[in-house]
């Protein structure tokens, strides 16, 4: 899966993608991440990228000029790229906006599965030009009902959760412990941990052995 992030402040990003899963899986090739900066294709001399609204209101818009450049970009280049992919690619445009359909798991499984290339267009201030939704036929999509700062929390969060639906991105036992019933409550060692005079105990069942008793037990906590 290739990651194509259309953003103003592409360094938002670096940290997190350094570091643990997401790292290993860019060494490795199962996913790639690539920064557009809507600053470095604008036209006028202060590189702005933003505008007052039409019809009055406060706070500034993205215009929609320097996001479509890059956006015809990344589907013209990356298509004249050499393809590490057997597939033909499939380019899926997500912009991110508290308003859009609501992330979820279901929509990370069917996206990993369907798409070779995912775009986010990550808004600020204001929000983005409606022009940009309509040229790009992108998807509205929100993480939450939430208003951030910006979508580059957003399109992170899609990404890793998109990620992990991606071969080879999880480990085997990784990927095999998502299949299983799994819950949400789990205990590791010590047995029991004492805090401020009191022994909180894992609970009896997990350290039966009796593996449908387990079964059972995760699947009501
Ligand atoms: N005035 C806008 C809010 C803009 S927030 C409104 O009420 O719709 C600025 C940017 O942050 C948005 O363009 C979007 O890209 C991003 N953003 C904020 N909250 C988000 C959320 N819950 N999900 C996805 N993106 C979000």
């Amino acid at each position: 899966m290739h990651f194509h992030i259309i953003s103003i402040f592409p360094k938002l990003f670096d940290s997190y993608l350094s570091d643990s899963i997401l790292k290993r899986a860019q060494d490795a090739g199962h996913i790639q991440f690539s920064f557009y900066d809507p600053r470095s294709v604008t036209q006028n001399k202060h590189k702005k990228v933003d505008d007052i609204p039409y019809g009055g209101g406060p706070g500034m818009v993205m215009m929609a000029e320097p996001i479509i450049t890059l956006w015809e970009e990344i589907t013209k280049k990356t298509l004249k790229e050499k393809i590490p992919f057997t597939k033909k690619r499939h380019f899926k445009t997500i912009l991110l906006s508290p308003g859009g359909n609501t992330f979820r798991t279901d929509m990370a499984k069917s996206l990993a599965q369907d798409y070779t290339d995912i775009i986010f267009i990550c808004g600020r201030y204001e929000g983005i030009d409606a022009r940009v939704a309509e040229i790009t036929g992108a998807e509205l999509v929100s993480i939450g009902n939430y208003v951030l700062t910006g979508g580059e929390l957003a399109a992170m969060v899609m990404s890793d959760s998109i990620a992990r639906q991606c071969n080879g991105v999880l480990g085997k036992r990784e990927s095999l412990e998502e299949e299983r019933i799994s819950s949400h409550e789990m205990y590791t060692r010590p047995e029991h941990l004492k805090h401020r005079g009191r022994v909180y105990s894992v609970p009896e069942v997990l350290l039966s052995g009796n593996h449908k008793k387990i079964d059972e037990w995760r699947e009501t906590h």
